[in-house]
């Protein structure tokens, strides 16, 4: 591994760019917020139940008790499985709607699919497996074939409903059982449920007007199409050779299939809203030597090495284990403080937040200016620039895709004044104006991730105990102890985004809910409980922890342009990291340790 250096970043106008930057936010600032975007249900349905990887295989209804329900088979789900099975609890079923575990890493297999953060550090439980990722950012696949790998390392395959869709869930009080209606016509009832349908469940639609009017082909990037585009993960879409393909949306998934578009299609028509941070992507294979020197452990310190660039600031000295431009501007402030002996700073948050924002708009300049030596039209290289500070979208990674616009094929459209694309008709899209005649569009538009909880899981009725319904009960705010249990809903336990503590790698995030969660199950078990859920009390007391210890960081996002990271800009929305405990993941780890140590279950409440 070579040896992380900070980057060189250009000077800058800093009041020029603020103002700039708020320019850009103002002019795609959209009153509708979330409400733009189209659900996949109903007419749109399809677009999230069918599944082009498995066959739909018809089976009889499955009516039975079941000790444990975890829903959802991505990294969530299996961590979660895992540890509920280590804690001696076997009858516990994995539910799925995809063909097979993976989450994301099953439904998302577009050409150029990688994870865009380092695998050492994603990939969960990489020690406990005994596996090692063969690059620095693994291959879609490879992160789908990990899946598969926790699955059967820990047995879950044995007993696990995939391609089943959960319709309803209802507590019974007459049984102490969750009833959880599917697609299947199952009757299901699970004494414990585990919620991990993850953030990136369902796909969504831009609600552009004529969307259904269009005649040629439509998918979205979760759903790949490859008996349309021919191909597979690795590009080759031979199919395209004669069609006009257009892409809506430039994020994440955007980056990764463009230039494999670009390759394989007769023409590609990029329509942007607002282009993503791009910056390169230095992938490599893992070296054995450095493997060899890794000690037991290393994964969760890298983990928390990770954290400490993406929230915190590096100590003197500390080492950038990472080194890519997720920790650039973390890099770049040590070594200015180094520079410039200002290490003092750390202990005035003020003075921090400012010496961060300067490396921060530096860093963004530095990527602006690749833009100019890349791209060889003035034109689309103004247009491709990210005017806004790093980490108001997600930052993108890639080698190929700023080149793909030097391509003759390929049409940067730029749809920012618009607020996106004005017009579906039935032969194309309209932009300006102008029709875009196109035989296929596909949709890079994103996951229900920060819109409302209704909407992201599909589930109705989801109701507790005396029917309350959990869209209510959380419309104000999610109300939980720890971001994992609910008054009010018995034996139901969460993993995701909610009062929970948040860290640079999703997956560690999962692991320390999933202990958690495993500890509660196990321990309500051994004490012959039927049902375990907080106090009213105790869910308030969380609730309060969480209101008087959030940083106010609402400046930060509102001066973003719009995207799922800060609602759209909608003011009174919930964070995109769910209303999280600030004072960080370790700090819950340490809060859980303690509350587990003693043993008492403090704040829950057991019933015979
Ligand atoms: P995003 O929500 O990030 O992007 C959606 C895109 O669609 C944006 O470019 C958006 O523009 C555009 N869009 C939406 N509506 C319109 C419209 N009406 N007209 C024109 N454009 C429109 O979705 P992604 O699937 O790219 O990524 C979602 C998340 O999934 C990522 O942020 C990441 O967390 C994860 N992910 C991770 C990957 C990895 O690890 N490799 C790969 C892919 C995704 P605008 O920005 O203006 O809203």
């Amino acid at each position: 591994m070579q040896k992380c250096e900070p980057t060189q970043t250009p000077e800058i106008d800093h009041a020029a760019l603020k103002a700039k930057y708020l320019a850009e936010r103002d002019k795609r600032l959209r009153p509708e917020g979330q409400s733009q975007y189209l659900v996949t249900e109903g007419e749109f349905e399809d677009y999230y139940d069918v599944d082009p990887y498995t066959p739909f295989v018809p089976r009889a209804p499955i009516s039975e008790d079941i000790e444990v329900a975890v829903l959802g088979g991505g990294f969530a789900g299996l961590i979660a499985a895992a540890r509920i099975r280590q804690a001696g609890v076997t009858d516990c079923r994995i539910i799925e709607l995809g063909g097979d575990f993976g989450g994301v890493w099953y439904w998302n297999r577009y050409p150029g699919i990688q994870v865009d953060t380092d695998s050492y550090c994603y990939l969960p439980l990489l020690e406990e497996v005994d596996y090692m990722p063969t690059e620095k950012y693994a291959s879609g696949q490879e992160c789908y074939e990990h899946a598969q790998r926790i699955g059967r390392h820990f047995g879950l395959y044995e007993n696990a409903i995939f391609s089943t869709k959960i319709e309803s869930l209802a507590w019974d009080e007459e049984i102490q059982r969750w009833r959880i209606g599917t697609n299947r016509d199952d009757d299901l009832r699970a004494r414990f449920v585990v919620m991990c349908q993850g953030p990136f469940n369902r796909p969504k639609l831009p609600g552009i007007p004529g969307i259904t009017e269009f005649r040629g082909h439509m998918f979205h990037s979760a759903r790949w199409d490859y008996e349309y585009t021919g191909g597979d993960m690795s590009g080759g879409m031979d199919e395209l050779a004669d069609k006009r393909v257009a892409i809506i949306g430039t994020g994440a998934t955007g980056i990764g299939v463009i230039p494999h578009l670009a390759r394989s299609a007769r023409h590609l028509y990029v329509f942007q809203r607002t282009p993503s941070y791009i910056d390169e992507r230095g992938n490599e294979p893992t070296d054995p030597e450095w493997v060899k020197t890794l000690k037991p452990g290393w994964q969760k310190e890298r983990q928390r090495n990770f954290h400490t660039a993406a929230f915190e600031a590096f100590a003197p000295g500390q080492p950038d284990l990472v080194c890519d431009g997720w920790t650039e501007v973390s890099r770049n402030l040590a070594a200015h403080l180094d520079a410039t002996d200002g290490w003092a700073a750390l202990t005035d948050p003020q003075k921090f937040a400012e010496l961060r924002e300067t490396q921060d708009y530096r860093a963004m300049q530095r990527l602006r200016d690749r833009i100019d030596a890349v791209i060889e039209d003035k034109a689309t290289a103004e247009a491709l620039k990210p005017y806004y500070r790093f980490l108001c979208k997600r930052p993108g990674f890639s080698d190929d895709y700023l080149p793909t616009f030097n391509r003759p094929n390929v049409t940067l459209v730029d749809v920012s004044d618009t607020k996106g694309v004005e017009r579906i008709t039935e032969k194309g899209l309209i932009a300006h104006g102008v029709e875009h005649e196109v035989d296929c569009i596909i949709f890079a538009s994103g996951f229900e991730i920060t819109t409302d909880l209704d909407r992201r899981l599909g589930i109705q009725p989801f109701s507790g105990r005396d029917g309350l319904s959990l869209y209510d009960h959380w419309a104000e705010g999610y109300r939980t102890l720890h971001g994992i249990t609910s008054h009010g809903f018995p034996n139901l336990l969460w993993t995701g985004f909610l009062q929970g503590g948040v860290t640079a790698s999703t997956t560690a995030m999962f692991e320390q809910q999933a202990f958690h969660i495993a500890y509660i199950i196990q321990e309500a078990l051994a004490r012959g409980a039927s049902t375990v859920e907080p106090t009213a009390q105790a869910q308030d007391q969380w609730v309060r922890t969480v209101k008087e210890t959030a940083v106010d960081n609402s400046n930060f996002e509102r001066e973003c342009t719009p995207g799922y990271y800060n609602n759209e800009g909608e003011k009174k929305r919930r964070s995109h990291l769910g209303e999280p405990y600030w004072p960080g993941f370790y700090a819950l780890e340490d809060l859980l340790q303690a509350w587990r140590d003693t043993g008492e279950l403090e704040g829950l409440v057991l019933g015979k």
